[in-house]
C-alpha cells in the first residue's frame, strides 16, 4: 500500500491506473477509522480495481469553536487497518498541501438543501465538504466514490454536485454501520463518557420506534416530529439541534409521508454532537 502526501504524486498514481485501464475507487475519509469507514471500503474494494482512500481532517467544513483541533487522529493505526483491507494507496496530504498561503478558491451549492439540517447550526460546513470533495475528485480521478448514508445530507449534496457541475463519475451511498446495540459508529464516539455513550442510544433507538410507527401507518409528520423529540428529551442530557423530516431531494419539510423519506436527527450530549438518521420508503 503506498501513502501518498503530495497531490502530484497522487494524481500521478491515479492516472497511470486509468491508462492501464483500471477502475478506481475513492473513500474520502478525516481517518481514525472504524467499521463503518471499513465497509466503504470493502465495497469498494469488490466494485473497483484500484481504491484509494483519502485522510484528510479538512478545516474548511468546521467552524470556529469546533473540535477541529481535538478531532481524533492517528495515521498509523489508519494505515495498518487499511492495509489489512486490501486498499492500494491512502492520500494524507498537509493542510499546506490542500491550502496553499493564498489558497482562495470555493466550490459552494446553494437552496434548501445547503440550508437547512445541519447547516443550521454549521453555516460553512457543507461550502467545506463540497470544495474538499471537488478537490478530491480532480485529484484521485475516481470511477466510483463511497459516502455513508449516516452523514445523509452531505451524500445528497455530493450527489446533486456532481451532476450539476459534470463530474465524471458516480456516487455511492452506503447504509449506516451500527454497534451491536444501535449505536451508529462514528469517530466522535470517542469523546462519550461511559453514561453519555448509553444516553446516546436513545437517537437510534427513538429513530428505530418512530420507523415502526410509520410501518403501522401513521403519516403525519408533525406528530411523529413531536413524538421524536420528546422520546430523545426525555433522556438527560441529550440536547436537541434538530429533529427533521424531509423529502430527499432538496430536503423540503413534508407534512404527510409519501415517497422517500429522510429522518434526521442531531443531538448534543455535553460537548459532542452526534448525527443519526433513517430513511424510509413510504
Ligand atoms: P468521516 O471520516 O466522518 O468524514 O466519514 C468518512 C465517510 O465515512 C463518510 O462518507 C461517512 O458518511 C462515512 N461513515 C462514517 N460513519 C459511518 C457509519 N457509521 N456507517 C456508514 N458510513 C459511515
Amino acid at each position: 500500500m503506498q501513502v501518498l502526501r503530495s497531490i502530484w504524486e497522487t494524481l500521478d498514481w491515479a492516472l497511470t491506473q486509468k491508462r492501464s485501464g483500471l477502475k478506481i475507487g475513492l473513500v474520502p475519509t478525516m481517518g481514525y477509522l472504524h467499521e463503518g469507514h471499513l465497509t466503504l471500503v470493502r465495497q469498494a474494494r469488490q466494485a473497483c480495481d484500484r481504491v484509494i482512500v483519502s485522510i484528510f481532517v479538512n478545516p474548511t467544513q468546521f467552524g470556529p469553536g469546533e473540535d477541529y483541533d481535538d478531532y481524533p487522529r492517528d495515521l498509523e493505526r489508519d494505515c495498518a487497518l487499511l492495509e489489512g483491507e486490501g486498499t492500494d494507496a491512502v492520500f494524507a496530504p498537509a493542510v499546506t498541501e490542500m491550502y496553499p498561503e493564498g489558497y482562495n478558491t470555493y466550490v459552494e451549492a446553494f437552496g434548501e438543501i445547503t440550508e437547512k439540517l445541519c447547516a443550521r447550526s454549521r453555516p460553512h460546513h457543507f461550502r467545506g465538504v463540497t470544495t474538499v470533495v471537488s478537490k478530491l475528485f480532480n485529484i484521485c480521478v475516481p470511477d466510483i466514490a463511497f459516502f455513508g448514508w449516516k452523514d445523509a445530507q452531505q451524500l445528497l449534496i455530493i450527489k446533486k454536485m456532481v451532476r450539476e457541475l459534470n463530474f465524471p463519475l458516480e456516487v455511492r451511498g452506503v447504509d449506516i454501520v451500527r454497534e451491536a446495540d444501535g449505536l451508529a459508529l462514528s469517530s466522535r464516539n470517542v469523546y462519550l463518557s461511559p453514561q453519555n455513550r448509553t444516553a446516546a442510544l436513545v437517537l437510534s433507538r427513538s429513530l428505530q420506534l418512530v420507523r415502526e410507527r410509520i410501518e403501522a401507518g401513521e403519516r403525519d409528520a408533525l406528530e411523529l416530529k413531536s413524538w421524536l423529540r420528546a422520546s430523545i428529551e426525555k433522556q438527560p442530557p441529550a440536547v436537541i439541534d434538530y429533529v427533521e423530516i424531509v423529502e430527499t431531494s432538496e430536503l423540503k419539510d413534508i407534512e404527510q409521508l409519501s415517497g422517500q423519506v429522510l429522518i434526521a436527527v442531531a443531538v448534543k450530549f455535553d460537548k459532542t454532537r452526534l448525527i443519526d438518521n433513517i430513511m424510509v420508503e413510504v
